[in-house]
């Protein structure tokens, strides 16, 4: 690698054929494809590499990986079609169908590479073991445990280690770099995140590899850092996104960030207010039984990201509603709902319930409360809440609330995770245009691998074929001016408070009772902040930029949202405030996803039909 400083007054410049921004899962597959390639690959990273973003950090109670392996359900030679299938029809059929069928064609090389690499996945007679996740209809998902996806980053680190990759920690991209004609991308500007100092790294070929934008809600389970970086760089350099409205919400532990599903649900806890008041019943149809309550909130169990799709997304709109009045909201383990009675519930429910049990109990016990049930299906839970600070067993509740964990949409990529913009490439979380508007469980980490190495690849194709553009000190003085001037303006608003504002405003319009009113009221809200701009405070220069960031991804999701007037996956369209339904999914006009682009300085949404099935009336 050529490591030159440039001339006096221009921040330091390195130069990289292939710079990969993130340290994720897709940004590690791709640096180690690229460099496989014979590319020189630098590979920049806030934070510590194998410790920041959420490959790195985040667990669940077992963290799936979707592949399609010969002996997977249903079998035969063509099984990958039917998982290309159902992501993109489970999906909404706003995806792009070729793009399915990438992840779904190459998702069992992405196993054995990391099986390879010594990922402990759990196997029975030499095979992957695989389960049925949400959203999905065959057993596909593979699994460590509970930190499937660290265990993916670990491996990837230690490979990382063995190739000529260089690695820049702690520093952040700021700004792409366009070339003279706005056309295509040659570098990136930067930050050293502890100095404070620019810097900038000129690139053939960038891969952006960010992760999601978590973080801009209040209540997410992203860990933090998670700003949506990758999505407001790409916008700011000309490029397209899509899909932005479509983000996995469920239920979650306020204080541990645990995803309240599976047994948590399965035990029917009470969803009690701090008026101490069980609400759900109220915001049931009138004359609904106790009896269909307690189903529906077993069978959450099975479905814990809200979707339009799912009869259970009922409670998630009970339980955004007493917060939206006000209320916080907790599950109660140490009485049985009203009206609850074991015995009463459907036998399929029952016999699911029965081929869950741990550590048997009485059939009294079974009946006298949530606590009883859940030691029996799930004691592990228990013991994992009293470590994180929440002692069911000395009669502590679960304060919950709807939580972001992913972004389904992002930078639209094609099947070379090309983006519209030359030389700039996406892969993971930060992509978009792979998943639709629902995203079956397991198919995110297997994204990050299958569209990593094809990142990393034809990045480093392209490095091959580009000779010598180079960085003018004109353009790096420009960019470095632009950035200071984006979180420098006097009239602006301290950036904790903007990002504390933009924060609420996520996740109160965009989350999972969106209306029209809500959310153009958070729109000309996150527009008058863009304009005042964000002032640098305490929280430094770094924490300030990602805000703006913030800001960006913001203006993106709730312009979506407020564009598409169904419901679909995720996003259920409120036609009013006091509506008690959603509108209903609208085949006929909105089988088609939102492309957002930056035109004249402007942000413009447009309606396109996606990729289809060849040959197919899909
Ligand atoms: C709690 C939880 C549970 C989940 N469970 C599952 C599951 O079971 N199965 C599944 O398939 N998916 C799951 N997901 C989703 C999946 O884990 C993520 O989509 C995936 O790990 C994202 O990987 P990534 O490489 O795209 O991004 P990340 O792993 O988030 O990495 C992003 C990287 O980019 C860096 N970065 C960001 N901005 C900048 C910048 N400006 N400059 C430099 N570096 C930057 C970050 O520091 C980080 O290194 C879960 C997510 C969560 C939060």
């Amino acid at each position: 690698m050529r490591l030159d400083a440039c001339s006096a007054g221009v921040p330091a410049c390195m130069f990289t054929d292939v710079l990969v921004i993130g340290g994720g899962g897709a940004g590690l597959r791709a640096a180690i494809e690229a460099d496989a390639h014979g590319a020189k690959v630098l590979l920049l990273t806030k934070g510590k590499l194998g410790h920041s973003g959420v490959t790195a950090i985040a667990c669940s109670d077992r963290m799936a990986f979707h592949v399609t392996l010969p002996e997977t359900e249903p079998g035969g030679p063509d099984n990958w079609r039917y998982h290309a299938d159902d992501i993109y029809v489970i999906g909404g059929y706003v995806s792009d169908y070729d793009l399915a069928e990438t992840l779904a064609r190459n998702s069992a090389d992405a196993f054995y590479f990391l099986d390879g690499l010594g990922v402990p996945f759990v196997k029975k007679g030499g095979k992957p073991e695989q389960f049925v996740t949400d959203g999905s209809k065959y057993a596909r998902a593979c699994y460590t445990g509970p930190r499937t996806a660290n265990e993916i980053e670990a491996a990837l680190v230690r490979r990382l280690r063995q190739t000529s990759v260089r690695v820049r920690e702690n520093a952040m991209a700021v700004e792409l770099i366009v070339d003279q004609g706005g056309k295509a991308v040659i570098g990136a500007l930067c930050m050293d995140m502890k100095s404070e100092e620019f810097f900038t790294i000129g690139a053939h070929s960038v891969v952006l590899a960010t992760g999601g934008a978590g973080s801009a809600f209040k209540v997410n389970v992203y860990p933090d850092g998670m700003t949506g970086d990758g999505y407001s760089l790409a916008y700011r350099a000309g490029a397209e996104l899509v899909n932005l409205e479509f983000i996995q919400i469920g239920l979650s532990s306020v204080k541990t960030k645990l995803a309240c599903s599976g047994s948590l649900m399965r035990a029917v806890p009470r969803f009690v207010n701090d008026d101490g008041e069980e609400f759900l019943a109220k915001h049931f149809p009138a004359g609904t039984s106790p009896l269909e309550i307690h189903t529906t909130v077993f069978r959450k169990g099975a479905s814990w990201p809200v979707s339009q799709r799912e009869p259970s997304r009922i409670i998630d709109i009970a339980v955004s509603r007493e917060i939206a009045r006000g209320k916080k909201v907790f599950l109660d383990y140490g009485a049985n709902p009203d009206g609850f009675e074991f015995d009463a519930l459907p036998e399929e429910i029952k016999r699911r319930y029965e081929s869950e049990k741990k550590v048997p109990i009485t059939d009294g016990k079974r009946r006298a409360s949530p606590l009883c049930r859940l030691r029996e299906i799930n004691p592990d839970s228990i013991a994992w809440l009293r470590e994180h600070g929440v002692d069911l067993e000395a009669g502590d509740t679960i304060e919950i609330a709807p939580a972001a964990q992913h972004f389904q949409g992002g930078v639209k990529i094609n099947c070379l995770a090309e983006t519209t913009v030359k030389n700039l490439y996406a892969a993971g979380e930060c992509a978009g245009g792979q998943h639709g508007a629902n995203r079956p469980g397991g198919n995110a980490l297997m994204d990050c691998q299958v569209f990593g190495k094809i990142a990393g690849a034809n990045a480093a194709q392209n490095a091959k074929q580009r000779s010598g553009d180079k960085l003018s000190k004109r353009t790096i003085e420009e960019r470095c001016e632009s950035v200071r001037r984006m979180v420098g303006k006097d009239s602006s608003e301290a950036a904790s408070r903007v990002r504390e504002r933009v924060q609420e405003l996520l996740s109160s319009a965009a989350g999972v009772v969106r209306t029209e009113d809500g959310l153009r009221e958070g729109i000309v809200e996150v527009e008058e902040l863009l304009r005042a701009g964000v002032r640098v405070d305490a929280d430094g220069m770094v924490f300030a930029l990602e805000t703006q960031a913030m800001l960006n991804v913001a203006k993106m999701v709730m312009g979506a949202a407020q564009r598409r007037k169904e419901s679909r996956g995720p996003h259920l369209f409120f036609p009013s405030p006091d509506s008690t339904e959603p509108l209903p999914i609208d085949e006929e006009n909105w089988r088609q996803y939102i492309v957002i682009a930056r035109r004249d300085g402007e942000m413009v949404f447009e309606r396109r039909k996606s990729v289809p099935k060849a040959g197919s009336d899909f």
